[in-house]
């Protein structure tokens, strides 16, 4: 059973976190333009956390026969009946790519996050020869334009990090990835999935509208 969220931003708070986003980050643009460039760069995980994959996988392959209780490396355990070989092929997983619904919150969001004056790039799991559908991807769903980091496979993230010397902050919802970066010291925001409710490092956010808030609050106010 997932943990019950310690955050009073839960789901059914949508309104006051909704309320609480407007006003901030209207301060926030005022006050805080550009005040933060070059200081801090955030590292933004894609799949899970701009997009949906896990809801791309129920798409195609129906409902989960578990949910994983320990990061992401656990879709064949999901689903069992599945030749993950086969759906990781460059033709199939390219074609893949580009169904990950979008959460709707998200690319205004990221908008909102270069507003703020926060400098970020795209770092995602997705080995290099997916460029292309990921970049295409970030496209056609109205993100910003911004550096594409990959880091060809969900165990290579942490040892990506430790060479970006750079990346100050990290939003991610993989545990193995966000562990590895609090280790680097890098300052850490967990979005809220089902498989990462037993991570208690750094701050839980639920939702885009969550996350700029609480950016907000610790780097603008
Ligand atoms: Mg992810």
């Amino acid at each position: 059973m997932p943990k019950e969220l310690s955050s009073p931003y839960e789901v059914h708070n949508g309104f006051k976190i909704s309320w609480d986003y407007h006003q901030m980050v209207a301060r926030a643009i005022k006050a805080g333009y550009n005040r933060s460039q070059g200081e801090k760069m955030i590292a933004i995980d894609i799949h899970d956390t701009l997009g949906d994959y896990i809801l791309a996988m129920c798409q195609r392959y129906g409902p989960p026969k578990q949910w994983p209780g320990d990061g992401h490396n656990t879709l064949d355990r999901m689903w069992p009946s599945v030749d993950m070989r086969a759906h990781f092929t460059p033709d199939n997983h390219g074609a893949f790519l580009s169904t990950v619904p979008v959460f709707l919150d998200a690319p205004n969001s990221v908008w909102r996050l270069r507003q703020m004056g926060f400098e970020f790039c795209y770092f995602t799991a997705t080995p290099p020869m997916y460029r292309a559908a990921v970049t295409d991807w970030i496209g056609i769903n109205l993100f910003p334009p911004a550096e594409l980091r990959m880091a060809d496979g969900w165990d290579n993230k942490g040892e990506a990090l430790k060479k970006m010397e750079d990346i100050t902050m990290l939003i991610d919802d993989s545990p193995a990835t966000l562990l590895a970066a609090v280790d680097l010291g890098i300052t850490v925001y967990v979005y809220d999935r089902p498989w990462n409710r037993d991570v208690t490092v750094g701050t839980r956010v639920v939702g885009w509208h969550h996350l700029l808030w609480q950016l907000g609050r610790d780097f603008l106010s």
